[in-house]
């Protein structure tokens, strides 16, 4: 087994000198101000049985305390730490929108798609016109053949318009030394096929729904259709989901993964002019094509002859509005609200204009320029180095819990510890930031600013198909509270919105900092061995380096898992897909077990301390459980659990905790209670 190097850092000396005016149960409110940051005892209830819901035992106070804002569907840790920062990068854009910048610059960008966003009323008084103007709409209005449908696809795709399939470029899963166009299913306006087949009430009524905001969104813009016309649009759609893999489907990577070349797209899918295509949209390099999922193809090869060309007209010109409804009028934009967020997601009220600035920014590729700005505020070099560390330990522990597995061979396992050692992390923010040279941005016309940063992206995409690998590239800016693994360059990745409280504190003591920025890591590292991450080697290549024996056991392994969540009921007869979470609910799972473990490790050679009557073990799974409070619209939960790959918080808490003996053995619970699976479904994986 591997050394494992404990650290002797400050901050445990620090707290360790003062916990001994701690026990004390009433503090004096000088002592309290020495304590070091811990549990937030008082969002506890501890009224409830921790040994059935231990989730409610944690957060009960905080739950009834909070039910979700208007302007929210989900109210959780993540949104309190969000809504701090947004306050702050409202700040920033405030000042990058009134000071003259160089054009072109990054604050030239930043500041004037922020004032073209915020400048409602001007939207509101130029209509239609920024429409007219891309001429998106009017392409697709004017087809009458097969031939201009293609034309149409090569012109929506390059500026963000999502028709009828979806084409990008990205690093090639089994040879990630280079990049390579994939063509993919797509061109839906409902989040995945189970909207489009689905029988229950709720998903008949939303089908209704969403055809009245289609006809809705058309009249607004005066354009009325028949409501045969309306049926002729949802008909193709209802089609392309027909076609389409199931969202739990589409999680194998390895059956997506099917290279063609031209000549072979032209004999299997010929209704489809691909020459012609990828005319239109600039692709030069072509000698391999992934095509995720050739039955789809298939299947539009035929449906794109079988229809008239009037019924892919009135679709073309509703995938146009589609995508760029929330960024005309007013009341389109509230029409836009009122189905996606109202309806899908028991929102009450559309958030403020600055905080859905900062929301589309967030997501748009210019995102990074306000993360940079971000962390050029509020950014702590030391936190860095601290969670550096604990990246470090955490993966010692990893290593060791591989080579103790009493289900894996050593062939196995030697290769599971190659890839774990070669994990690359990023931490806070990149190293390179993107540049934006040649994206213009003005503060006088938002619609064209959006189809401006799609061109740009895609043309940037482009340019790199001919080129090497960029590993400094981030798909995260770094003011976004969250995290991720990126299996095709085994790297973990943490930007500095997640380094915050309360997931991380140089001043927490280190049982709250293992349980949620630890499992955070954990988490992360777990994803390179989940049952899609296990697919990919050390280099980061999608390639199958388990023998046969060791990966008939990670599979009854998993499925224990699969089992137990299909179990969980959110709702009156709504469970979770425990195939469609698994590789998260892995990841839960292990990451929580190693942090535990590296925390364990930590508190070697020093004295453990009661709490508040809580011990060191007791206050890990406190501090863990707390981190996934929530509160949630039944329409954003529903919705959720059809089309998240995330377990809702309380599960992602209780459905953890119920398969850990460490756990168990912290609060004395005993075989029989609800937070403990029966040994048979015990699920021990990493
Ligand atoms: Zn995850």
């Amino acid at each position: 087994m591997m050394k494992i190097i404990i650290p002797i850092c400050a901050t445990i000396l620090l707290f360790g000198a003062c916990t001994s005016r701690l026990s004390k149960t009433e503090p004096s409110e000088e002592a309290a101000k020495a304590e070091p940051l811990m549990l937030e005892f008082e969002y506890m209830d501890t009224t409830a049985d921790l040994k059935e819901d231990f989730y409610q035992y944690c957060n009960g106070t905080w739950l009834k305390d909070n039910p979700v804002p208007n302007d929210k569907s989900k109210f959780s840790t993540f949104n309190v730490v969000d809504d701090r920062i947004k306050k702050r990068l409202r700040l920033l854009l405030l000042d990058v929108s009134h000071d003259p910048s160089e054009p072109g610059s990054d604050e030239q960008i930043l500041g004037d798609f922020y004032t073209s966003f915020m400048d409602t009323i001007r939207r509101n008084d130029k209509g239609v016109q920024p429409l007219d103007e891309s001429r998106l709409f009017e392409y697709a209005l004017s087809i009458d053949n097969l031939e201009g449908v293609i034309n149409v696809l090569g012109f929506h795709h390059p500026r963000g318009v999502n028709s009828i399939f979806n084409f990008y470029i990205e690093i090639d899963e089994k040879d990630n030394s280079r990049y390579v166009p994939y063509l993919s299913q797509g061109g839906l306006g409902l989040p995945n096929k189970a909207y489009y087949f689905d029988t229950d009430e709720r998903s008949i009524g939303i089908r209704e729904k969403y055809k009245q905001h289609m006809s809705n969104v058309f009249e607004l813009l005066d354009l009325s259709l028949s409501k045969e016309e309306i049926d002729r649009i949802y008909a193709i759609e209802e089609n392309l989901a027909k076609f389409s893999r199931s969202q739990e489907e589409n999680r194998d990577n390895n059956a997506k993964y099917n290279p063609y070349s031209v000549d072979q797209l032209i004999e299997e899918f010929p209704n489809i002019n691909w020459k012609r295509y990828f005319d239109k949209i600039g692709l030069t390099k072509k000698d391999k094509i992934i095509v995720q999922q050739p039955e789809f193809f298939a299947s539009l090869n035929k449906l794109l002859v079988q229809l008239p060309i009037e019924d892919w007209s009135l679709y073309l010109q509703w995938r146009v509005l589609n995508e760029y409804e929330s960024a005309l009028t007013i009341a389109v934009n509230e029409e836009h609200f009122d189905f996606y967020s109202r309806v899908m997601r028991g929102r009450k009220k559309m958030k403020e204009d600055w905080e859905r600035a900062i929301v589309k920014i967030t997501r748009s590729p210019i995102s990074e320029i306000l993360g940079k700005k971000f962390v050029e505020v509020k950014f702590s070099a030391a936190d860095k180095e601290k969670v550096n560390e604990m990246v470090g330990y955490i993966t010692e522990i990893f290593d060791a819990r591989i080579q103790d597995l009493d289900w894996m061979s050593d062939e196995t396992k030697s290769k599971a510890k190659t890839k774990l050692a070669s994990f690359a992390r990023k931490l806070g923010f990149p190293d390179k930031w993107k540049s934006f040279k040649g994206l213009e941005i003005c503060d006088s016309n938002y619609l064209k600013n959006l189809v401006n940063l799609s061109l740009f992206q895609f043309n940037d995409k482009l340019k790199k198909l001919n080129g090497k690998i960029d590993k400094t590239e981030w798909y995260m800016p770094p003011h976004m509270v969250n995290a991720y693994y990126n299996p095709v360059l085994n790297e973990i990745v943490f930007p500095a919105g997640i380094m915050q409280n309360p997931f991380f504190d140089s001043q927490y003591e280190d049982a709250v900092n293992y349980a949620r920025m630890g499992a955070v890591i954990g988490h992360e590292l777990t994803h390179g061995f989940d049952d899609q991450g296990s697919r990919y080697g050390a280099d980061g290549n999608l390639e199958n380096w388990w023998t046969t024996e060791d990966s008939i056991q990670f599979l009854n392994k998993t499925q224990k898992l699969i089992d137990q969540y299909n179990e969980f009921e959110v709702l009156d007869g709504v469970f979770i897909n425990g195939k469609l979470t698994l590789g998260e609910n892995i990841a839960d799972l292990g990451g929580l077990t190693i942090a535990y473990h590296a925390y364990m490790k930590s508190l070697e050679g020093k004295k453990k301390e009661v709490i508040r009557g809580f011990t060191n073990e007791q206050r890990f799974f406190l501090a863990f459980g707390q981190v996934w409070k929530n509160t949630i619209k039944e329409d954003e939960l529903i919705t959720r659990v059809k089309t998240d790959y995330h377990s809702p918080g309380k599960y992602r808490v209780n459905g953890t905790l119920a398969n850990m003996p460490e756990f168990f053995q912290a609060f004395d619970v005993e075989e029989g209670a609800g937070m403990r699976q029966s040994p048979e479904k015990i699920a021990k994986i990493w």
